[in-house]
Parts: structure tokens; sequence; C-alpha cells
């Protein structure tokens, strides 16, 4: 009888929190240091892979480092039957196109689409950078490693493509080594203008762009904590939406905000050792990456990197100088690091590209009155499990309370004030996995 009772409540109890999905955490442990290590060596062997460096040889240059990277995904691909599409998509970049340019080239992003099976044309992009620099950009044939910036984004970019391979998944997952980063993130803003040109519905952009370092030059150590970078709005929000923010709020709720929300709580859940950190803001401050010019257009997009910097490690050349070893060196790179922050990635991608489309035209009601209270549009695709609404108080940054309210699409949220919280609706699939939350974009009474 006891032990009845015993299994009765365990059985229960799994019930209620079984809100994690064991793929996950196979995803987790299938992400190899090792091989990371491996592909961050055979960058770094390239010499330099400044955007305008040598593309003839073999051996040296962007050139050998883009080639490397597509038979790298071809490889992948055959051991998955053929399931990825591997291509380069390339832009003439010229002299009168920005002061970093030394000369005309085309800038080459090399492209890997894992196709989904039930929204094909529904993307989640996950980016490292394929080329480096020296101490000065211009310099195209200097020693450049790029060891950490950016060999440890590319080749966390390739390890989530051999790991999210083994799997199949609705909407399509899309690896990508860019190019042209350091010059004016020219291979993002490629790529940005070919998603918009072809249509791709983009769900978002992790954007990896140093990963793999745990030493700051402020002295501090953590091989726990990372970044993720987001722009508070949209950029392409029209004069009417701002105005109206004033009065229905959205400040700090754009697209790139709710994707940066949706990998933190990601990672507290499946990888409670890291600590992730939301920083507000595009970028560090002042500087730039590769999921700008996604977000210039329109697109959700973060940036993911290393909690602590180090300066003489980055954009320098490889010199000893009053004692200090400069350049971005292969010894500073913590492969173990880099290996949690790509399992970040992959577990994201993964979550992503199972989850249903967030919902469209969420709106929502309750001025004066003693509840709030939501409208959507119900969703086409029938096999959804339903919709949560998510509040929070107007100070917290994360989405602290939710409730699941079945496959409808209008809810009252009885006894909650409109005035005092913040309030988005996900999608929540059969299989469990929820889109990035939508913050309402109209009112009604
Ligand atoms: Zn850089």
């Amino acid at each position: 009888m006891k032990k009845l009772y015993f299994l009765l409540l365990f059985c229960c109890s799994f019930s209620l929190i079984a809100q994690t999905d064991a793929r996950i955490y196979d995803i987790i442990d299938a992400v190899s240091e090792k091989r990371i290590e491996k592909d961050i060596q055979k960058l770094v062997s390239f010499g330099t892979r400044n955007t305008f460096s040598d593309t003839i040889s073999n051996t040296r240059g962007i050139g050998a480092a883009r080639r490397w990277i597509k038979s790298e995904f071809e490889s992948i691909s055959k051991s998955c039957n053929n399931c990825l599409e591997v291509s380069y998509q390339k832009d003439l970049v010229t002299t009168d196109m920005g002061s970093r340019v030394p000369k005309d080239a085309y800038v080459v992003n090399v492209v890997a689409i894992q196709r989904g099976t039930k929204y094909p044309n529904r993307y989640v992009i996950m980016s490292g950078d394929i080329d480096s620099r020296a101490s000065d950009t211009m310099d195209y044939t200097t020693d450049a490693p790029g060891a950490n910036d950016n060999a440890s984004g590319m080749a966390g970019t390739l390890e989530a493509a051999r790991v999210l391979s083994k799997y199949s998944f609705e909407s399509s997952i899309i690896y990508v080594g860019l190019s042209g980063e350091e010059q004016g993130l020219f291979g993002g803003a490629g790529l940005a203008k070919y998603a918009k040109k072809n249509n791709w519905d983009i769900i978002g952009v992790l954007n990896n762009d140093m990963i793999g370092n745990i030493k700051g030059v402020d002295g501090v150590i953590d091989n726990r904590s990372f970044r993720i970078f987001s722009e508070p709005t949209n950029l392409t929000d029209d004069k009417n939406k701002v105005r109206l923010r004033r009065f229905y709020g959205g400040e700090v709720d754009g697209i790139s905000r709710q994707l940066a929300r949706y990998i933190h709580k990601n990672v507290k859940t499946y990888m409670p050792e890291m600590n992730p950190m939301m920083i507000y803001r595009l970028d560090r401050f002042g500087r730039g990456g590769h999921h700008r010019p996604f977000n210039d257009l329109g697109y959700a997009g973060v940036r993911i990197m290393e909690a602590h910097e180090n300066y003489t490690q980055q954009h320098q050349n490889i010199r000893v100088e009053n004692g200090i070893h400069y350049g971005d060196v292969i010894e500073h790179v913590n492969f173990a690091y880099a290996a949690k922050l790509t399992a970040v990635n992959a577990i994201n991608l993964a979550s992503l590209a199972w989850a249903p489309p967030a919902p469209t035209g969420v709106k929502i009601g309750g001025i004066v009155e003693p509840s709030a209270k939501f409208k959507w549009e119900a969703s086409k695709d029938k096999t959804i499990k339903g919709y949560k609404i998510y509040w929070r108080d107007t100070t917290s940054p994360t989405w602290d309370h939710s409730r699941f309210v079945g496959n409808v699409n209008e809810f009252l949220l009885k006894g909650i004030v409109i005035d005092n919280y913040f309030f988005g609706i996900a999608t929540v699939g059969e299989n469990g996995f929820e889109s990035p939350i939508v913050f309402p974009s109209a009112t009604f009474r």
C-alpha cells in the first residue's frame, strides 16, 4: 500500500514538472569540445582569414578557409543523408563602400540549410564569422589567427550542425559562416538582403562572435557567464508605432529582446550551471557585430558572446611588448567554454525549430477594467496544443508569470490589471515547445 502511494505521488508530480524534453539534454551532451578544438586549430592554420587575403592558395587565406568550411558542411551532410543544402552566397564589395575596404573583392558566406519538414521557409539562423584581422584592418597579409575572434564562433556553428543534423525539425535551421565582418559587417548585410529578397521568414539570428575567452582584461576568470546582447525595439518600427509606445509600452519589448529572453529562459531551464547575462543593448558600447544588419532589416537577432573580453588578444598583430603577449592565438581559447556556448546555441536552435510559429495579430484590452483581455488570430496549424499568456512586473527583465489557456484565440485574465504588468503570448506546440513571446501590437475595447 505504501509503495502504491509512493508510485502515485511519483507519477503525478512527474507529470506536473514534465516541461522539459530529454532530447535537449542529449543535444547538450553531444557537443564535442574536442571537435571544436580541432576546427579552431584548422581555421587558425590558414594564417590569415582577412576578407581581402589570398583566395587561390589551398593552405593560406580566406579562400582556403571558406572552401574548407564548405567541405566540412558537405561531409556533415553526407552523414545525414544529404540533410544540408550547402552553398556560397556572395556579394562584390568595392573600395567606394567604406574606408576599410583596401580593394574590390567578393565577400563570400558559406550557408548550410537544414530544411524544416513543416515550415521549410521559416528559418532560425546560427552564425559565426570566417574572417579575421591583424592590428591594421587594411593589412590582409600579416598573420591574423583570429582563434577566438572568430574561429570560436565558426567552429561552434560547424559543431552545432554536426549535432543537430541527427534530428529533424519542423522549421529550417541555417548554419552560416559570414565574411567581411571586420571591415563593415558586409557578409551579414549581404545575407540579410538575400533573405529579404527571397522572403525568408526568419524566427531569429543567433550571432556568435567570440565564444572562447574566459580570462578577461579586467582579471576576472569566469567559465560560466556569457552575454546575450539585444536591441530594445525594432529599428523598422514606423513613427506611429514609436508614438504609441508612450501609451502602451514596448520600450524594452522588441522582437530581438524577446529572442534574448527566450534564450535566457531555455538556458536557465536546461543548463542551470550557466549564467546567461541579458545585456540591454544592441552590442558592446560603440562596437558592432553581424546580427546588426539583420536587425536593420527588421529581423530578430542577438549576439551571443563571452562575458569577459581580453583586448590584448583581439585585433592585434602577434608580438610581445612590455612583457605582454599580444595576438588572438589558440592558446587563449578555452574549448570547454566554447562547447558550453555552442550547446547554448544548439538547444535554442532546436527549441525554436521544434516550436510552432508565434501567434499573430495579438491585441490587448482592459483599460479601466478589472482584468486584462487578449485576442489573437487562430493558428493555421491545427496540431498545436494552444497558447500561453505571459506577464511580468514592468521593472522585471524576465517573463515571470504565465498561464496556459488552451487552444483558444481570446482570453480574459481575471483579476490581473492591465496597468501594472507587461504582457505577451506564445504558441505551444503539441510537443511542448514554445514560440518566442509576442508583445501585443494593437489594442481593443
Ligand atoms: Zn573582431
